[in-house]
């Protein structure tokens, strides 16, 4: 079992849709997000590891790299909503949906990994390092009759997701060293 599930990566632009039409913000990783299980590695290996995976890339010109290192996710990490803990950059760290999958407007050729913070952030935060853990599986991936059935049922993930992570053994895991150690 994989999880829990220990990632970085750069916050890119996706498609804007998640506010526009859902209004409920998914921050996206691709390309340059480093995705690792850490168990049964030390945290401290892993921060070098992501370290020099960091200034080995070239944002710019990354283009040889993987466009979704999702791909690279083990195969027990199926497709599907998660939740877990989430820290942009340097800040406070929250609690979060992610939903993984595959991206229509792709053509199913690609999975994403969206976030959703739960938490109103002042400001957007592309750019910025968004460090993950995923904690737990909620439901796997349907197609919903009407948006307004998909937005009921991410905020049902949502509420899912504020009351599991409050379960001492996922409390721990807010504390773990991978979020503050230096990236
Ligand atoms: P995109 O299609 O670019 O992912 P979205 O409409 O899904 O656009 O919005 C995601 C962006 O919104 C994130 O990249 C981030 O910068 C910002 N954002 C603001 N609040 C949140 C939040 N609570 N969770 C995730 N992203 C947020
Ligand atoms: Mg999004």
């Amino acid at each position: 079992k994989s999880l829990p599930y220990f990632c970085r990566g750069e916050v890119v632009r996706g498609f804007g849709r998640g506010s526009k039409e859902l209004g409920i913000p998914t921050g996206e990783f691709k390309g340059n997000c480093f995705l690792i299980n850490r168990n049964p590695l030390s945290t401290a290996f892993i921060s070098t590891l992501f370290h020099t995976y960091v200034s080995s890339l070239n944002y710019p010109s990354a283009a040889n790299f993987p466009d979704s290192v999702v791909e690279y996710l083990p195969a027990d990490i199926g497709t599907g909503i998660y939740y877990g803990w989430a820290c942009v950059g340097n800040g406070d760290i929250r609690k979060m949906v992610m939903s993984i999958g595959w991206n229509p407007y792709y053509k199913n050729t690609k999975k994403s990994m969206e976030t959703h913070v739960i938490h109103t952030f002042k400001e957007d935060f592309y750019g910025e390092i968004l460090s993950v853990v995923l904690v737990g599986y909620i439901r796997p991936e349907t197609s919903f009759p009407s948006l307004e059935a998909l937005i009921a049922a991410i905020n049902n993930d949502i509420e899912q997701a504020k009351f599991k992570l409050e379960l001492p053994e996922h409390l721990k895991l807010k504390e773990d060293n991978f979020f503050t150690a230096a990236i």
